[in-house]
C-alpha cells in the first residue's frame, strides 16, 4: 500500500506561514483553527550568526490513529491510501479525539461545532492535485511525496 508524506525542505523554507494561511483560505476555518503550522526554532550558527531553523508540524495520519479509536460516534476513518478523515455528518463535536491525540492535532471549527484536521486536501488528492500548502508554498519548500510500505 502506498501512503502520502508532506515533506520540508527545512534550507528552502523562509518562515513566510503562506502554508499556513492558504490552508485556513482553502479550508474556511475561522480564527483559531489551524491545520499545519510553521515552528521557528532559533538556532546559532558556527560562525556566530543568529539563524532560525523551521519545522512543519501537521497531522501525522497515524497507522493506528488513537483520534479514531476514541471518537464515540465513528465518525473519524482511514482510508486505504493512509489519509485519516473526519466525517462532519457524524461529528458531534465532543472533543475527545483532540484529548486522544497524543499531538492535539484535531481542532474545533466553532462556527459548526465540528472537528477538522488536516487531510492533505483529500478531495484534491482525488483529482490527481497536490495539498494546497504544497501547491502554494512560494519557494517550494514542501513537497507532497508518496511512500512505498513493504
Ligand atoms: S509557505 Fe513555504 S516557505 Fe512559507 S512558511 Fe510555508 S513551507 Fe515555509
Ligand atoms: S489526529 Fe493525531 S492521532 Fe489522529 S491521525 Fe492525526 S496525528 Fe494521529
Ligand atoms: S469531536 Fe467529532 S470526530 Fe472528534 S471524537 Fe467527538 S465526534 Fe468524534
Amino acid at each position: 500500500m502506498n501512503k502520502y508524506m508532506i515533506y520540508l525542505n527545512t534550507k528552502r523554507c523562509i518562515g513566510c506561514h503562506g502554508c499556513e494561511i492558504h490552508c485556513k483560505t482553502n479550508k474556511k476555518l475561522p480564527f483559531g483553527a489551524i491545520l499545519c503550522e510553521i515552528d521557528h526554532q532559533p538556532l546559532t550558527s558556527i560562525r556566530g550568526v543568529p539563524k532560525t531553523e523551521f519545522s512543519f508540524r501537521s497531522c501525522y495520519q497515524c497507522d493506528e490513529p488513537y483520534c479514531a479509536s476514541i471518537c464515540p460516534t465513528g465518525a473519524i476513518s482511514k482510508r486505504e491510501d493512509g489519509i485519516v478523515l473526519v466525517d462532519e455528518e457524524k461529528c458531534i463535536g465532543c472533543m475527545a479525539c483532540a484529548g486522544a491525540c497524543p499531538w492535539g492535532v484535531p481542532q474545533l471549527n466553532q462556527e459548526k461545532n465540528k472537528m477538522v484536521k488536516c487531510d492533505f486536501c483529500v478531495d484534491r488528492v482525488d483529482q490527481g492535485m497536490e495539498p494546497v500548502c504544497v501547491t502554494k508554498c512560494t519557494t517550494q519548500a514542501l513537497r507532497f511525496v508518496t511512500l512505498t510500505r513493504f
